[in-house]
């Protein structure tokens, strides 16, 4: 769709010079992460609420495609403007508004990134739980709208279980505010929770009420070296099992491992798996949690269980863990990254599933992630044309073993254009039609990140 003079008049009265009509500038908005791209047909970039809601306005009045983007650093497509249009960048809406230790919640405009918010609550001895892997250049409106999470969810939960209220503007151009700034709520539908995870197929979100949390002041780190995935994935289900929620409990197949080994050298064990296990809390009850996880953790095919001995060593090991997603890619270009998720108790099956499947379809498949919500990056590795081939019906597979288990498709990274397909595996035809109407609800006439989430 291009764009008429009267169209494009509109939007320069809106935006002024925040608007780019120049293909250079067009192309860097017409990708993200998931390597797919569409060309928009002009870009914006907003200051305030009221320029949001007047340009929802004049997109609905033409029927335009209007996809909104963070920093494009999702991997499922979610921000490519595949219908063409408009993309509205938030990356200048990046103001916190407000650090409100009493009532323990800050105030964000969505362009404001991650590591930002995290650096301003931290000298008032909090945080903000959503930990995903790029927090230094991922925002939270893109946390926000596909319910990031990372390896603090085990105890904190994802984006989903910290957020307050939103201030948004809805696909029909009307806007809306959803919550409040209260830690208890009962007032009606939760819009909130309803924006959270929707991928910017319903409303662009200006504003949003986070929830903060005090930042525990001592932290353990405990590494367990496992002969085989078998005995590491029945150990996270052991340690889920008993009372004391480590703060982190992320599991590493021994394909991953050797990976991470080759980035983190000796900090990272020579063994079939590994959990990297943290728990954290006040320094007298520490050391008795530590030793109820870690009593938990042996078992069967324990090789080692190691605490770091120091801040340094630990990080060295973080460092190995968040290396392996850009590793992979070196492997494959044309990586297939899941986040599939089951319940904790499954997590066994569904590690020996990905080893059949990869043995069935002579794949490489190497699974990490964040075991203590049941939520595994299953990494499907084609190197050439016909592993490619193969990697198509064996994520089917994957993605149908997820859904045998009780699982679903997606823990953090969301439905975008990769997994829409797959939907009515995952949902009933009902609950898929209620979507849709939810859906008609927000944006009438469909211009919202046209293409995306529902199948
Ligand atoms: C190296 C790497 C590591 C990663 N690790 C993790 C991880 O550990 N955990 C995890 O969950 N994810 C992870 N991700 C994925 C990604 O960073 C997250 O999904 C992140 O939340 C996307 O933020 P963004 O600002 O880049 O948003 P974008 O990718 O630009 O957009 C994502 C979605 O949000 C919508 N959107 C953006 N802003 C708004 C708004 N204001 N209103 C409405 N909709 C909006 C877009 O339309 C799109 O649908 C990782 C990505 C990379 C590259």
């Amino acid at each position: 769709m291009s764009l008429s003079p009267d169209f494009a008049s509109t939007l320069r009265a809106i935006f002024g010079d925040a608007l780019a009509l120049d293909v250079a500038t067009r192309a860097t908005y017409a990708y993200d992460n998931s390597r797919r791209e569409t060309l928009p047909e002009a870009v914006v970039l907003p200051t305030e609420h009221a320029q949001v809601e007047a340009l929802v306005r004049a997109c609905r009045a033409q029927r335009m495609p209007l996809t909104a983007r963070g920093r494009g650093t999702n991997t499922t497509g979610a921000s490519v403007p595949v219908a063409g249009g408009v993309v509205v960048s938030f990356e200048r809406m990046n103001r916190i508004l407000r650090v409100d230790p009493d009532n323990r919640l800050a105030v964000v405009e969505p362009g404001v990134l991650n590591a930002d918010l995290q650096a301003a609550a931290a000298p008032h001895g909090f945080f903000w739980p959503p930990d995903p892997t790029s927090a230094p250049f991922c925002t939270i409106g893109g946390n926000l709208a596909c319910n990031a999470g990372g390896p603090r969810a085990v105890k904190y939960g994802a984006t989903r279980d910290n957020v307050l209220a939103l201030r948004a503007v809805a696909g029909s151009g009307e806007s809306f505010r959803a919550g409040a700034p209260t830690t208890k709520g009962a007032t009606g539908y939760d819009l909130t929770r309803l924006l959270l995870g929707s991928e910017g197929t319903l409303a662009l979100i200006t504003e949003a009420t986070l929830k903060l949390v005090p930042k525990p002041s001592a932290l353990r780190t405990l590494r367990a070296a496992y002969a085989d995935v078998g005995a590491a994935a029945r150990a996270v289900a052991r340690i889920m099992a008993q009372p004391v929620t480590p703060c982190a409990l992320e599991f590493l197949d021994d394909e991953a491992l050797k990976l991470a080994r080759a980035h983190g050298g000796d900090a990272v064990p020579d063994a079939g798996a590994l959990l990297m296990i943290e728990v954290d809390g006040e320094p007298g009850t520490l050391a008795a949690a530590v030793e109820a996880v870690a009593c938990a953790a042996r078992g069967d095919g324990l090789l080692e269980l190691r605490a770091a001995a120091d801040a340094a060593e630990a990080a060295t090991l973080w460092a190995a863990r968040r290396a392996l997603s850009p590793a992979l890619r070196t492997l494959s270009p044309n990586k297939i990254n899941e986040d599939v998720v089951v319940p904790v108790s499954r997590v066994p099956e569904l590690v020996a599933t990905t080893k059949r499947l990869a043995a069935k379809y002579a794949l490489p498949i190497v699974c990490f992630g964040h075991a203590g919500n049941g939520n595994l990056h299953v990494n499907l590795l084609p190197r050439d044309a016909a592993e490619r081939a193969r990697a198509e019906p064996c994520l089917a597979e994957v993605f149908d073993a997820v859904i045998a288990l009780d699982g679903t498709l997606s823990g953090e990274h969301g439905i975008g254009l990769a997994k829409r397909a797959f939907m009515p595996r995952a949902l009933d035809a009902v609950a898929l039609g209620l979507m849709g109407g939810i859906k008609a609800a927000f944006d009438p006439d469909g211009i919202l990140n046209p293409g995306k989430l529902l199948p």
